[in-house]
């Protein structure tokens, strides 16, 4: 089977024909239709974060294939069966977190494509308790950016407890921000959406946006001030600055949620203003298997809209170039054998 492997941190990825992977017990193989490009899977081939994958590895959790092969003790699952491997590959299913519906904060966790391989692959193995099943009326192609941008913003709405009536400011309008748009539409929110590309500016407006900001030329807290101030301001750009300009936009008792992972990010918060204000500072770590099975029913009911650019694995590189240059429509989604 070909992979795209990370040999070293910074350096291209190599593509690679490698032996089928054989499924452990309680593990499937899969034989992928789709695989999204996330721009974690960029922090992971740089090395970008305090904890790091161990080269070689494939990146890639938003892939989405057929079930191939079952191992040992597998029943609930069969050949044939269409599913999608998420970030979280496996957790341990006992603990304090596991246990009471947090399993995304699973001390003992292990997340696809950076501590096993993932989805930049022709096969892969996946833990058959969180690999996902898609279901009917679901692509390949569309399931595949649900299934790590999808779940994320959808679960950091969840966390912002977003309400109707309420202004959500989303920052960054990539692969996750475009899904947030619709998600905190979906709950009835207000949305200004905040880019610095004209391209995703517009996107935003045609997905529904009410206020579109750009924050090239725009001052994001000013104007979201103006409007109102936002209950929750959604950080999604790769960019420190840009997490506490949208926090400077929140209206008293707003929060901000933090979701992208600039490397070495830090910001300031500043003391007054958060204690007078009463607004808080919130992580968001990917989403729960269940938060996921709704993400793909609201896409099976046909309220969202996934956009995305479909290209072949063999252009990995350039694929990533290009997402740091923001020269892609949404999310870029490699076909590794649709049929189309
Ligand atoms: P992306 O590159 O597709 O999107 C980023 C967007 O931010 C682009 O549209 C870009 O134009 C925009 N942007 C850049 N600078 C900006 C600025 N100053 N102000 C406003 N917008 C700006 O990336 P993505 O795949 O959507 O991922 C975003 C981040 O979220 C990454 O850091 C990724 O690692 C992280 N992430 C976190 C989780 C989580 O669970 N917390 C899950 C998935 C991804
Ligand atoms: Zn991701
Ligand atoms: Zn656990």
């Amino acid at each position: 089977m070909k992979a795209a492997v990370v040999r070293a941190f910074g350096a291209p990825l190599v593509i690679e024909e490698r032996p089928d992977p054989e499924p452990g017990p309680g593990q499937v193989r899969i034989r992928l239709e789709a695989s999204g490009l996330c721009h974690t899977d960029i922090h992971a081939a740089r090395g970008d974060w305090p904890v790091k994958p161990i080269p070689p590895f494939v990146p890639g959790h938003e892939g989405v294939g057929l079930v191939e092969k079952l191992g040992e003790g597998v029943t609930h699952l069969g050949v044939g069966q269409r599913v999608a491997v998420p970030w979280l590959g496996k957790a341990c299913g006992r603990c304090e977190h596991c246990l009471s519906g947090w399993e995304t904060l699973c001390e003992q966790q292990v997340n696809t494509g950076y501590g096993c391989d993932g989805g930049y692959a022709e096969k892969m193995l996946a833990w058959a308790d969180f690999a996902q099943p898609v279901p009917d009326g679901v692509s390949a192609l569309d399931a595949a950016p649900l299934t790590c941008a999808g779940v994320t913003t959808y679960k950091a709405l969840k966390v912002a407890g977003v309400r109707p009536a309420q202004l959500v400011a989303v920052s960054g309008i990539g692969g996750l921000g475009h899904l947030a748009v619709q998600y905190a539409k979906i709950a009835g929110a207000r949305v200004a959406a905040i880019d610095v590309t004209d391209d995703k500016l517009e996107l935003a407006a045609e997905l529904g946006a009410d206020l579109v900001v750009d924050a090239r030329k725009d001052d994001v807290g000013a104007v979201l001030r103006q409007a109102g101030g936002a209950h929750a301001a959604i950080a999604l750009a790769v960019n420190e600055d840009a997490f506490a300009a949208v926090n400077s936009g929140l209206r008293r008792g707003g929060k901000l949620v933090m979701v992208a992972l600039p490397a070495h990010g830090t910001i300031q918060v500043p003391i007054f203003d958060t204690v007078l204000n009463g607004t808080s500072v919130i992580g968001s770590i990917v989403g729960t298997r269940q938060d996921l099975a709704e993400v793909f029913q609201l896409h099976a009911a046909g309220r969202t809209r996934v956009i995305s650019e479909i290209r072949s694995l063999d252009t990995v590189n350039e694929s990533i170039d290009d997402v740091l240059r923001g020269q892609v429509k949404a999310r870029i989604v490699f076909d590794l054998g649709t049929g189309r």
